[in-house]
């Protein structure tokens, strides 16, 4: 089985994207292994700090694990937003294929230390686990928002600038880079089609840093805006408030459908079915498929 790392090289040889969905227990998991399994496609499963903390941090590594050994398929493990070096340190040694240290709020300085302390730990972990790590502001919360937050979005001054960005792949030695390119985490109420990517910028940004780029913020971003963004650099992208949304709404219709239902796994079913078929989307579109 491919490792992650050649699960990227292979997306970006074929100018397609790998889909990296959140999630926080286990319907959730089965939605988008199911969504990948189905369409042949490797997939990367994130759980944030607060998802980490909800199903648990080595029990979601021998989830993944599981299923990746009794399927044999590319089914990768992402410690998505970590704050710090100590909850970097606990994903790695649980297992986790990757890691995302968020430094984001710091000064380029401190964000720049702490990341290099992440890239020293995983390289002397004795697996090759990828570090990740930001530059720019791409708001924080994955929910319903009310309006474009301040200071995101193209009008924002927190882009990420490529010479800024090459210095710091370089000084921090990390393998994926998630800029600032007009994304922003969260989906603005009743309006899709406010994220516009600034591809140019996302191309400028591939060329001077010469590492795989990581959009986050994808929920609410258009079909075309994701195709150009792929295009011109983009391999790994990231959705998870449009999950979230599908499986409250298919809950909610479960739950309404059967009033009198107990048992769980046939009430969560449509929740379950609702995040596969929005897991199955994304996938054929960041695969080309
Ligand atoms: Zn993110």
């Amino acid at each position: 089985m491919m490792t992650l790392r050649e699960a990227i090289t292979d997306a970006i040889r074929k100018k397609v994207a790998v889909g990296h969905f959140n999630i926080s227990n286990l319907e959730g998991f089965w939605a988008v292994f199911r969504a990948a399994q189905k369409l042949g496609v490797p997939v990367i499963i994130g759980a944030s700090e607060g998802e980490r903390d909800f199903i648990g941090v080595k029990q979601v590594a021998a989830l993944v694990k599981s299923v990746r050994e009794e399927f044999n398929y590319p089914v990768y493990l992402n410690a998505d937003h970590t704050y710090s070096f100590e909850k970097v340190k606990e994903a790695i040694d649980a297992g986790f294929d990757a890691v995302i240290y968020d430094g984001a709020k710091l000064s380029l300085e401190e964000n720049t230390a702490a990341t290099k302390k992440c890239v020293e730990y995983a390289r002397q972990c004795g697996r090759d686990v990828l570090v990740e790590a930001e530059l720019g502001f791409i708001g924080q919360s994955s929910k319903i928002l009310d309006a474009v937050p301040e200071g995101v979005g193209l009008s924002g001054d927190a882009l990420t600038k490529p010479e800024v960005a090459a210095k710091f792949v370089k000084e921090t030695g990390i393998d994926l880079f998630a800029p600032s390119v007009g994304n922003f985490h969260g989906m603005v109420k009743d309006s899709g089609a406010v994220k516009k990517i600034d591809d140019v910028r996302v191309s400028e940004i591939f060329k001077a840093t010469e590492v795989p780029l990581v959009l986050h913020g994808g929920s609410g971003t258009s079909d075309e805006e994701f195709l150009a963004a792929i295009k011109s650099g983009i391999a790994i992208v990231h959705i998870n408030t449009e999950l979230r949304v599908a499986y409250r709404k298919g809950l909610t219709l479960s739950l309404q459908e059967m009033p009198d239902e107990i048992a769980p796994y046939k009430y969560l079913k449509g929740a379950l079915l609702a995040m596969q078929k929005v897991v199955e989307e994304k996938l054929k579109l960041f695969n080309n498929l």
